[in-house]
């Protein structure tokens, strides 16, 4: 049933007059209970097909990889733990050595390898290891075959959707300059999205476009003054600093959420670009349709319900403004671990006043003023989920978000599906109960 669905032509609801840019935002300092960077590489792997990403840490962080990537055997894997043991704590040099005679082993043998990531833990920061000294003389020893780079995925005062953000601004400085105009897509997709993405900029006559992170090493991708880059995930500010002190330019946007999110993505994109609007109305046409009509069937379990944010992923703004303005959901409260307004803002324009905006958390607090609001749906980590489902309430992990092709059109009805399911499975044990 569609009935409550807006027709595909009618337009969506103006951008409010006053959006929530400057809406106060509460910001808490406490605990809080976030994935840690690592989680990144699951998907990083298997974007970046040359790449290998070998964790320098503990046993912890080799089982949370595993069970974050479920049980997968490859003849040929693309990750791997180096463990820091006991002893290491104490003898630093003896850890650096172990640490180059590990690379030098896994760099010989495996002559698929050409870029090659370092990447620091918990324990690593703890004991202070140089991985930036050990990247740099590895990359010397091995260039011009492999690239090797470095960066943090710890887990102390992280989220886990940074660790992509620290792994592509860790690329940036390594790309070779360019003075060529072209957009740089910022962001790793799942390959069939960025071909969708890339079809349709290709229709719309934009190019050059390169995307970071590439798929091969040996991909031309190279960054300059005359290169404007667009976000395709909220999470990124440390790449958005990286390739601004490169001279890239940043365009500004909405995020390529929902079937309003991409048209303004892919709009900021014409205008910079010089794309006539009769041109961009018709490559935009049918998809915006199909999108419009997914949307609208996936949002029939949503309209009129309620939903509240714990800070998770950092994509809580993009999609307050998609369940809001394309499903018909009320947002209680928005709470995002960072709130970069140079990212967000343009999202916060759109998203109308009314919600708490919450930046950084004290969980017990946040889980009072979730359990005063009673939301019918509420989105959150993995470990707040049990306990609140327990409490009666409907959860959505956060991580399924990035594990999901969710971004542009024909995603859009997938992204508002992953919403309206749990709702859905508990109205139909409230039934079988009843
Ligand atoms: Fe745990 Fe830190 Fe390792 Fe992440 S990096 S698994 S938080 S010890």
């Amino acid at each position: 049933m569609t009935h409550h669905a807006r027709p595909p032509d009618r337009p969506h609801p103006p951008a409010q007059a006053r959006g929530c840019r400057d809406t106060p935002i509460l910001k808490q300092r406490g605990q809080h209970e976030v994935f840690c960077g690592l989680t990144g590489i699951i998907w990083l792997h298997r974007k970046m097909q040359d790449a290998f990403f070998l964790v320098v840490g503990s046993r912890t962080c080799a089982h949370l990889l595993q069970s974050a990537a479920g049980v997968m055997i490859f003849a040929e894997p693309r990750f791997g733990t180096a463990i820091l043991e006991e002893g290491d704590l104490a003898g630093l040099k003896d850890a650096q050595d172990e640490l180059e005679r590990v690379v030098v082993d896994l760099l010989t043998r495996r002559a698929d390898i050409r870029q090659l990531f370092l990447v620091g833990s918990c324990p690593s920061e703890v004991i202070k290891l140089d991985l930036a000294r050990a990247a740099e003389r590895l990359s010397a020893k091995f260039a011009p075959k492999v690239r090797v780079l470095n960066y943090s995925g710890s887990g102390i005062e992280t989220t886990f959707t940074e660790g992509e953000d620290a792994c592509l601004a860790a690329m940036v400085p390594a790309l070779p300059e360019t003075d060529a105009r072209q957009l740089l897509l910022v962001g790793a997709l799942p390959d069939v999205v960025e071909d969708q993405a890339l079809d349709l900029l290709k229709a719309l006559g934009i190019g050059p476009v390169s995307v970071l992170p590439a798929r091969h090493l040996e991909s031309g991708l190279a960054v300059g003054p005359n290169t404007v880059f667009a976000l395709t995930q909220p999470f990124l500010g440390g790449t958005h600093a990286a390739l601004e002190r490169r001279g890239a330019r940043h365009l500004s946007a909405p995020f390529p959420f929902g079937e309003e999110g991409t048209t303004a993505w892919l709009q900021a994109v014409a205008r910079e670009f010089g794309v006539d609007q009769a041109h961009f109305d018709a490559v935009t046409g049918a998809p915006r349709a199909r999108a419009r009509r997914a949307v609208a069937k996936a949002a029939d379990a949503l309209r009129g319900k309620s939903v509240f944010f714990f800070p998770d992923s950092q994509l809580e703004i993009p999609l307050a403004r998609f369940l809001t303005r394309e499903c018909g959901m009320q947002a209680l409260e928005v709470g995002a671990p960072f709130i970069h307004k140079g990212l967000v803002g343009e999202e916060l324009d759109l998203l109308a006043e009314g919600p708490t905006l919450a930046e950084g958390q004290d969980v017990e607090l946040q889980l009072d003023r979730c359990r005063a609001a009673r939301p019918d749906l509420t989105v959150c980590g993995l470990g707040l989920a049990n306990p609140l489902e327990a409490e009666g309430l409907a959860t959505k992990w956060a991580i399924e978000l990035v594990f999901t092709p969710v971004h542009f059109y024909e995603q859009a009805g997938d992204l508002a599906g992953l919403f309206s399911r749990p709702l859905r499975r508990r109205n139909l044990l409230q039934l079988e109960a009843a």
